[in-house]
C-alpha cells in the first residue's frame, strides 16, 4: 500500500482525477485534492475521503493557470502533510474547433492548463522527491498524446507536449528513485467528454447518437468507454514500489484505439 505517502492530484474535483484521488486514499496515502467547483461540494468530497479512508485530505484551490498557485499547492502538501511523494497531473480542458476558427485565447488556455501547469508542478515537487530518494510523477495525458483527431489542435499539441515532458523528466530523475510516466486514456465517460458532444455535433453536423457511436467509440475497437476505475487502477500501479522500473513510459489505456 501507500500508507504514509503524500499525494497531490490536480483536477480531482471531477472525473478521472476524483477517481485517482479516491484510489490513492484507499491505498493509505494522504491526499491534496485540487480543482474547480462549488465550495460545498468540494468540502463534502474532502471530508468524505478523510472519513471513508482514514487519511488526511486537504483541498488546494490552486488555478492551473497560475505558476505561483501551483507552487503554493505543492507547498501546502509539504507544510501540512510533510511531503509530496506522488504527483498526479490530471487537470485538463478541451475545446473543439476547426483550426481556422480556433480562438487564440482558447488555444493558449489549453496550452497553459494541459501542458505548462504540468511543468510548473513538476518543477515545484521534484526537489522534494529527489531529497527523499523516492517519488512518482504520473501525468494523465491522452490517446491524443500519441495520435491526432481533427478539430482538437490545441489539445493534441498540448498532450503530445506532455509526453515529451514526461520522458525528459524521467531521464533527469532516473537515478533519484523518482519515476515519471504518462497515462494515455481513450474515451472515458466523464463531464469532459459529455461537454464536448454539442461542439462536435456542430463541427461535424451530427446528432448526439452519431457523435457517441460514429466519432467517439468509432476510434475505440472495444466499442466501450474506458472507466474511471480502470484509469485509477493503472495510476495506483505506477505509484507502487512494484513499478519502480517503469519510467518514461507513455502508456495507452484506450481499448485498442492507438493500435490502428
Ligand atoms: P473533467 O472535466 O471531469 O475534470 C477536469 C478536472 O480539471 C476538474 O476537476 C476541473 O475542475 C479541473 N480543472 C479544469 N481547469 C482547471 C484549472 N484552471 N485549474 C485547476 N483545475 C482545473 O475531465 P476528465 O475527463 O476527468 O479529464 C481529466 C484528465 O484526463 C484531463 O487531463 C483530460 O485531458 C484527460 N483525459 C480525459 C479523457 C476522457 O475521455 N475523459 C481521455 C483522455 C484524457
Amino acid at each position: 500500500g501507500l500508507v504514509g505517502k503524500v499525494a497531490i492530484v490536480t483536477g480531482s474535483t471531477s472525473g478521472i482525477g476524483l477517481g485517482i484521488a479516491r484510489g490513492l486514499a484507499a491505498s493509505g496515502a494522504h491526499v491534496v485534492i485540487n480543482g474547480l467547483g462549488d465550495a460545498a461540494g468540494i468540502e463534502a468530497e474532502r471530508a468524505g475521503i478523510e472519513a471513508e479512508f482514514g487519511v488526511r485530505c486537504l483541498y488546494s484551490p490552486a488555478n492551473m493557470l497560475s505558476a505561483d498557485e501551483i507552487a503554493g499547492m505543492v507547498g501546502l502538501a509539504v507544510d501540512e502533510l510533510s511531503s509530496a511523494d506522488i504527483l498526479v497531473n490530471n487537470a485538463g480542458i478541451q475545446f473543439v474547433s476547426p483550426i481556422e476558427e480556433f480562438p487564440d485565447d482558447k488555444f493558449e488556455a489549453i496550452m497553459r492548463i494541459n501542458l505548462m501547469a504540468v511543468f510548473h508542478s513538476i518543477k515545484a515537487a521534484l526537489p522534494v522527491m529527489k531529497a527523499r530518494g523516492w517519488g512518482r510523477i504520473i501525468n494523465v495525458a491522452s490517446a491524443h498524446a500519441l495520435v491526432a483527431s481533427p478539430f482538437k489542435s490545441a489539445y493534441v499539441a498540448a498532450k503530445h507536449g506532455v509526453a515529451g515532458l514526461t520522458k525528459t523528466v524521467a531521464l533527469e530523475a532516473a537515478t533519484h528513485g523518482v519515476t515519471a510516466n504518462a497515462i494515455c486514456p481513450g474515451y472515458v465517460w466523464t463531464p469532459l467528454v459529455e461537454k464536448q458532444i454539442p461542439d462536435t455535433m456542430a463541427a461535424r453536423g451530427l446528432t448526439k447518437e452519431q457523435v457517441i457511436h460514429d466519432v467517439l467509440l468509432e476510434a475505440q475497437p472495444t466499442k466501450q468507454f474506458v472507466t474511471v476505475d480502470q484509469v485509477a487502477a493503472l495510476a495506483l500501479f505506477l505509484a507502487s514500489d512494484a513499478a519502480a522500473s517503469v519510467t518514461g513510459a507513455i502508456l495507452p489505456i484506450d481499448g485498442g484505439w492507438t493500435a490502428h
